[in-house]
């Protein structure tokens, strides 16, 4: 940003605190230290949910942080998952059905023709090794991503646990003290789980289908869901698709996928069952799990979830598992409506992969709004302007851009109805987030003669 875009940022600010609209924040910033108390005033479902009867969420944590969001709970039923509304049988997909698999298996249809195809698997390929953090990042990750690290069989003899409750904030606290920065516990969609999943992603350029997947047969009655954010003053200083990108993801993927690991083996070592999922070794698709765990409402980007607090500026890993555990309700925060007249990341992706429809659509047994996931990842794998893309992420108004009590006031409001969300969408387009580099963040190497993707590769 230019001194003369900053000045001009400064004024934009002052006159929004001018203008009147500060006054009417100032009347709802003196309760946004307790988020709680919305969940209570704004609750339209009449429904008081309280996670841990015995009087805290979790020890470290005792009242969820959801940010300054006015958060409701829902009933988990066969109709709807948390706000998504089931209107036929959903399938459970395999996981070589997805976008990533569909580059690296060559099966992009049209949208593969005229070499974009060739380009997209070449720069999959090459992907992680054309910035030295992301492969960094990657090759640290994959230590945690064997079948030995992710599973295996619990403890013959069990060892004395609390009661469902109580294990739950154990189980919580546990995972804020191996650093994430979100968990919860749902009701596992038996749904979620794949079909199918890939053994090794890369194997399926050169190896037949069956000899890459295998079917996934687990089913188990909890999902425990882990969130960390992909850092707030990076994507702030970064344009979405510049060289941090594929790293921020990594990351926080990687950090997750520790804590996954970390907690299913301790499960496994009280006597019970957990597996594992993560980036680098998945059986689930993870969303469905994030939104029963009320970790967050499915969003625009139709296969995302999006937190109160964090976003979808953050990555997951789940465990499932049959440890006796309580768990939590899916949330509603109005991100329906909010998405509905936003519009943002559609406008703003450099793939045009986000639909801008009012209404969502149906797709396998629910609604949601329809996305390409094939454009999203023939541009993330094709971009030679960085490594990666993360700019939906980048402007979403949801993903916080200040610790600020007007930035809380403006996600209280935009939670309440579809008014409160145009405006919280125009003062984040006023204060010119989202839109333009704020390179006073920018702290990471650049190397784009790196970021070309080879006319060749070598498949080993
Ligand atoms: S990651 Fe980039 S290409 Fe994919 S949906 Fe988001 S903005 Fe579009
Ligand atoms: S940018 Fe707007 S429309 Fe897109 S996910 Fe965020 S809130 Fe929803």
């Amino acid at each position: 940003m230019s001194s003369e875009q900053k000045k001009q940022l400064q004024i934009n600010r002052r006159n929004f605190l001018k203008a009147g609209v500060a006054a009417t924040f100032l009347g709802v910033a003196g309760v946004l230290k307790t988020p709680g108390k919305f969940a209570s005033a704004a609750n339209n479902y009449a429904v008081q949910y309280a996670a841990a009867p015995k009087g805290q969420w979790s020890k470290i944590h005792p009242v969820h942080d959801m940010g300054s969001a006015a958060v409701r709970y829902v009933e988990h039923n066969d109709q709807w998952l948390g706000t998504t509304k089931i209107v036929g049988k959903i399938k459970n997909i395999s996981e070589a059905e997805n976008a990533t698999a569909l580059v690296v298996r060559r099966q992009l249809g049209e949208l593969g023709a005229n070499g974009v195809g060739d380009k997209a698997f070449r720069g999959y390929m090459t992907q992680t090794a054309r910035h030295p953090l992301n492969t960094a990042i990657g090759q640290a990750a994959v230590l945690i991503a064997t079948p030995a690290a992710v599973s295996g069989k619990p403890n013959p003899d069990k060892l004395a646990i609390p009661d469902p409750e109580q294990m739950s904030m154990h189980i919580k606290d546990l995972g804020y003290f191996l650093h994430c920065d979100d968990i919860a516990i749902g009701k596992m969609p038996e749904y979620a789980y794949f079909s199918h999943h890939y053994l090794s992603l890369k194997d399926m350029a050169k190896k037949p289908m069956e000899e890459c997947i295998e079917p996934v047969t687990e089913r188990l009655p909890y999902v425990i869901g882990i969130l960390k954010d992909q850092h707030l003053e990076t994507t702030l200083g970064s344009t979405g698709y510049d060289g941090i990108s594929d790293a921020q993801s990594f990351n926080a993927y990687s950090a997750t996928a520790f804590v996954s690991v970390i907690i299913a083996n301790y499960i496994r070592r009280l006597g019970y069952n957990a597996r594992a999922s993560h980036a680098f070794n998945n059986i689930v698709a993870v969303t469905p799990c994030l939104v029963a765990a009320g970790l967050g409402e499915m969003c625009r980007l139709g296969n995302g979830s999006l937190h109160p607090r964090l976003g979808f500026r953050h990555k997951a890993a789940v465990v499932t598992t049959d440890l006796p555990l309580a768990p939590d309700k899916p949330i509603d925060f109005g991100l329906q409506d909010f998405c509905r007249v936003c519009k943002k990341c559609a406008e703003e992706c450099p793939a045009q992969a986000i639909s801008y429809d009012a209404d969502t659509v149906e797709y396998n047994g629910y609604l949601r709004w329809n996305v390409s996931t094939l454009k999203c990842s023939i541009f993330r794998v094709s971009n030679e302007e960085g490594v990666s893309c993360g700019r939906c992420m980048k402007v979403c108004p949801w993903n916080s851009k200040e610790d600020s009590w007007f930035h809380q006031a403006g996600t209280w409001m935009g939670s309440q109805n579809s008014a409160g969300a145009s405006l919280l969408r125009k003062i984040d387009d006023m204060f010119g987030y989202g839109t333009e580099q704020i390179l006073d963040y920018k702290w990471w190497l650049e190397y784009p003669e790196m970021y070309k993707i080879p006319e060749t590769i070598t498949i080993k």
